[in-house]
């Protein structure tokens, strides 16, 4: 058994062998404006098409609280209060991705914040409509991946495989 030392998860041998480097995991939220136009499945296979692994969901609806809480490193900015609206207008999906380099590839998968500006063929490019209702929520590092999947998920609701 080996532990990853950011989430106090203990993964099976199988999972990691002895000279393998863990794998990443990093958290996506599929945000209200996506569900709403019920793009989830498609979103969901992009994940799966890139090689990543979908180790946990939940589909919740934030409270006002929760989600200033979660945004809370936004808090200072002249968009907060639009934002967290934004966010508790209908349920979002939060997910655990899982696979190599998990937290970059999934910033790749979802396109530049603005999706004028994101890569053709990103989540953000083909689902999202402004900067602020676009489509998905990706951590930005591996640090805030470990603190965002705490968020959501304890350690027995994440299947790692
Ligand atoms: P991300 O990591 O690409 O999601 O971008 P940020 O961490 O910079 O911003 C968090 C979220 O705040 C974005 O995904 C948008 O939903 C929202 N946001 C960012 N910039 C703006 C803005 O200029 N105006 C508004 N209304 N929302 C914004």
């Amino acid at each position: 058994m080996k532990i990853n030392p950011l989430l106090d998860i203990v993964y099976p041998q199988s999972f990691l062998g002895e000279d393998e480097m863990a794998n990443e995991q990093t958290l996506s939220i599929i945000k209200p404006d996506a569900v709403f136009t019920n793009h989830i499945g498609e979103i969901l296979i992009r994940f799966e098409k890139s090689g990543l692994k979908i180790v946990a969901a939940k589909m919740v609806h934030f409270s006002q609280e929760q989600a200033r809480a979660f945004y809370s490193v936004h808090a200072h900015r002249p968009f907060f209060q639009e934002l967290v609206s934004f966010m508790i207008s209908g349920p979002v999906l939060a997910l655990v991705l899982e696979g190599e380099n998990a937290v970059a590839k999934n910033r790749q998968l979802m396109g530049a914040t603005n999706p004028k500006d994101a890569n053709p063929g990103t989540i953000r490019a083909d689902f999202a409509k402004t900067i602020e209702k676009n489509a998905i929520h990706g951590s930005d590092s591996l640090e805030t991946a470990a603190k965002e999947i705490r968020f959501f998920f304890k350690a027995q609701e994440i299947f790692s495989r």
